[in-house]
C-alpha cells in the first residue's frame, strides 16, 4: 500500500515563531518538526511526500529549496512529486496529481490554510490542518479513517 502525504511546508514544518531562517533569510524550517513528520510517515512500509507548498516554485538549486531538502533528509525524507497548482487552487492541483498517479493508495493533506480543499470531500476528509505539525486537527467533522490514524501517529511522536 502507498501512502501520500501531501506537504506545505510554512505552517506545517515551521510557525511564526520559528527562529530559523533560511539561506535568503526566510522563515526556516524545525528539525523537531520534520522529526514529527518522519516518524509519522514512517509507520507506513511504502510513503512519499508530495510538496503542494509553494516552496515547490523555487528551483532545483536555489539555496532555499536546497536547504528543504537537507532538512527533510536529516530524517530521511525525500520529496517524490509536486503538485501544479494556478493560484490558490491548492486541492485541485493534489485531485491532478492523484489523477496522474492512480498508485497512490491513500493519502493525507497537511496545511495550515484550507484553500479550495472543501470543494473536494475526498481531500476535505484527509486534510489535516496545522499550526505547527503537532498542532494538528481535522479540517472535516467526519474524518476518513487514514487522517484519524495518521492524526494518532503525529500526537504519539509530538
Ligand atoms: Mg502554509
Amino acid at each position: 500500500m502507498l501512502f501520500a502525504v501531501f506537504l506545505d511546508v510554512d505552517g506545517v514544518l515551521n510557525t511564526k515563531t520559528t527562529c530559523q531562517h533560511t539561506p535568503d533569510g526566510y522563515t526556516g524550517i524545525d528539525d523537531a518538526r520534520v522529526k514529527i513528520l518522519a516518524n509519522a510517515i514512517k509507520m507506513y512500509d511504502c510513503y512519499e511526500v508530495i510538496l503542494t507548498s509553494d516552496w515547490k516554485e523555487m528551483g532545483e538549486y536555489d539555496d532555499d529549496y536546497l536547504y528543504l531538502l537537507e532538512k527533510l533528509d536529516l530524517y530521511g525524507l525525500d520529496i517524490a512529486g509536486k503538485t501544479k497548482d494556478q493560484g490558490n487552487n491548492r486541492g485541485e492541483g493534489i485531485i491532478n496529481y492523484l489523477k496522474a498517479h492512480p498508485e497512490i493508495d491513500d493519502y493525507v493533506i497537511l496545511d495550515d490554510h484550507k484553500f479550495d480543499f472543501m470543494n473536494y470531500t475526498g481531500l476535505w476528509e484527509r486534510l489535516l490542518v496545522t499550526d505547527g505539525i503537532e498542532r494538528a486537527e481535522f479540517a472535516s467533522r467526519t474524518p476518513e479513517v487514514e487522517a484519524m490514524v495518521f492524526m494518532d501517529y503525529i500526537k504519539r511522536f509530538s
